[in-house]
């Protein structure tokens, strides 16, 4: 019997009313004569709802504690869900992660999947059962519930299949991948087919349909992935090796982050000692940093930029307090009203040109940049948000995304 690993979003399992369908449309693919393991999401803004609730008590609660938490929610929705099954006639069994065989390592809310033991899905699967799994979840060494991070649920899916040697869909509330986010540019075009590394990229870069983590995975282990809308008809995307069918464009999409926080720190003296000194100590906050600019040292001073997500504002104003202290001279500027513009395609390996394109078309339509960075396949701009919807447009038609 063929098999297929299906996750549902959390919007996709909102109500029971959603379930519903959701159970109707995995029954339709059994009828079809597959296996299927369902891998579910917490319903709706659970999981949200579930840390309000710890922070509400505490401003930094523990992190074990959390990963209880938020676990229950994908134990609701996948309990429910088999309830649902059942009730239509249809064996079928609901698993936490641990019941699974998810095994996991690394630190609380953060957890990565290190081993899946699937013998028992297996067994279910032989007695014909509906497998509904409850996603984001598995379970550590110590015996300990443990999360995988946010929208980890789409990990749970593609570690699943690539370990049962499947597809894998992943059903959501949009349908499929687009060039870029519709909402931001309404002639956005839905893909058929996107490359590994592209989504992966895109994902990284601030396109939210899919966790960057489950399609590093899904490129590791080649699992071919199915995007697509689990309320609508019609076709999605499939995620997958780059082949001969897909149309080659040199840019395949666009991502824009708003999550962006820009320091400029002025008159730092050139040295790399003192240069270092800045990154070290972001570092040993764990502080992600993303872009880095330096100007050139004319008067013996430069000035470094660097970019990092608005989640670290805080940690990173006590580090720049702290240096600022041990070196006199220095201004610190902080910049939060500023917007990634990312263009992503496998084209622009073998392609040259796009960069200059995209300052002359910047240039011509008074777009100014404070930051650049490349990739192989990904060039990306910092710009003013002000300047978001224009330097979309501008790029969306010039590259025909
Ligand atoms: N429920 C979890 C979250 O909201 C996991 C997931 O939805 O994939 O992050
Ligand atoms: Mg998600």
């Amino acid at each position: 019997m063929q098999l297929v690993v299906q996750k549902y979003g959390g919007s996709s399992v909102a109500t029971l009313e959603k379930m519903n369908k959701v159970a109707n449309a995995v029954i339709k693919r059994k009828k079809e004569g597959f296996n299927v393991v369902v891998v579910v999401s917490a319903m709706g803004k659970t999981t949200n709802n579930l840390i309000e609730m710890a922070k509400s008590i505490s401003k930094e609660p523990c992190k074990r504690e959390l990963d209880m938490l938020m676990a229950t929610g994908e134990q609701v929705s996948s309990s429910l869900l088999s309830i649902i099954f059942q009730e239509k006639g249809y064996d079928s069994i609901s698993l936490t992660g641990f019941q699974a065989g998810i095994k996991t390592e690394g630190v609380h809310t953060k957890n990565k999947i290190s081993e899946i033991d699937t013998d028992k899905i297996k067994r279910y699967l032989e007695e014909d059962k509906i497998v509904v799994v409850a996603g984001f979840q598995g379970i550590n060494t110590e015996g300990d519930i443990t999360t995988l991070g946010r929208g980890g649920s789409d990990t749970t899916a593609v570690a699943l299949a690539a370990k049962l040697k499947c597809e894998c869909e992943i059903y959501t509330d949009v349908d499929g991948i687009y060039s870029v986010d519709p909402r931001l540019f309404s002639n956005a075009k839905r893909l058929d087919y996107i490359s590994y590394e592209e989504m992966m990229e895109m994902s990284c870069l601030g396109a939210k349909v899919m966790e960057a983590r489950s399609v590093e995975l899904a490129y590791k282990y080649n699992v071919p992935i199915y995007v697509a809308s689990s309320h609508q008809k019609g076709k999605g995307t499939y995620i997958k090796e780059l082949d001969k069918e897909m149309e080659h464009k040199v840019i395949t999409g666009l991502t824009v982050s708003d999550n962006v926080l820009m320091e400029t720190i002025n008159q730092v003296p050139y040295s790399s000692e003192y240069i270092s000194d800045i990154f070290s100590r972001l570092a040993k906050e764990e502080v992600n940093i993303d872009m880095i600019s330096q100007t050139s040292s004319g008067d013996g001073y430069v000035n470094i930029s660097f970019t990092t997500s608005k989640e670290d504002e805080g940690t990173v104003d006590a580090v720049m307090k702290e240096y600022i202290k041990n070196t006199p001279g220095i201004n610190v500027k902080k910049d939060t009203d500023i917007t990634k513009i990312s263009v992503v395609g496998m084209g622009m390996r073998n392609e040259s040109g796009v960069a200059s394109k995209i300052f002359k078309l910047f240039s011509d339509n008074s777009i100014n940049f404070k930051q650049v960075t490349t990739s192989e396949i990904s060039i990306s701009y910092i710009i003013n948000a002000s300047d978001k919807e224009k330097a979309v447009n501008v790029l969306c038609e010039a590259f025909n995304l």
